[in-house]
């Protein structure tokens, strides 16, 4: 397949990459419409299409598929950072902070086609797709997702003990 060819061009000899590193990689790829179709997946255990397409030691590639009216959990990325580019539609990145021991939201913003939503280290956010149309995008992770955490509107995380 051409597009995990480009990816291993493009991302398969990253060690240790910045956000910038990942962003610039990203929006190197030509034709992603094209050649991200074959690796759409349709939502299974999650309301959404998730596949992992590409993985190594230092970066793990997704391909996201976010149907019209679709949020993701609020979530965090344990130890990676990421980055992600918009291939088809657009959606809403939400970014939350944790206050006074509650996840609050703190800002959102509108990520359209062919721009990079940045997610550096600890971030914990949430993307909506708020379109009729489905929301496509590549993400890659360094390292590769491992111990990520949900969060809920009052409660800080899944992962955290009940201290009740
Ligand atoms: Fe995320």
């Amino acid at each position: 397949m051409k597009l995990l060819y480009c990816i291993h061009q493009q991302l398969g000899k990253l060690k240790n990459p910045t956000l910038k590193e990942l962003g610039t990689a990203l929006k190197q790829f030509p034709d992603l419409s094209d050649l991200i179709q074959p690796f759409i997946t349709d939502p299974d255990q999650f309301p959404y299409g998730r596949n992992v397409i590409y993985l190594n030691e230092h970066v793990e590639v997704l391909v996201l598929n976010l149907p019209p009216h679709v949020e993701t959990a609020i979530h965090d990325h344990g130890q990676s950072i990421g980055c992600a580019i918009i291939v088809e539609g657009k959606l809403l990145n939400s970014i939350y902070r944790i206050n006074d021991n509650q996840i609050e939201r703190a800002a959102a913003s509108t990520v359209q086609k062919g721009e990079c939503l940045y997610s550096p280290s600890g971030l914990i956010h949430k993307m909506s797709n708020l379109q009729n149309e489905q929301m496509i995008s590549l993400h890659v992770y360094s390292p590769p997702l491992i111990n990520m955490s949900n969060y809920h509107e009052r409660q800080v995380s899944e992962t955290l003990p009940d201290f009740a």
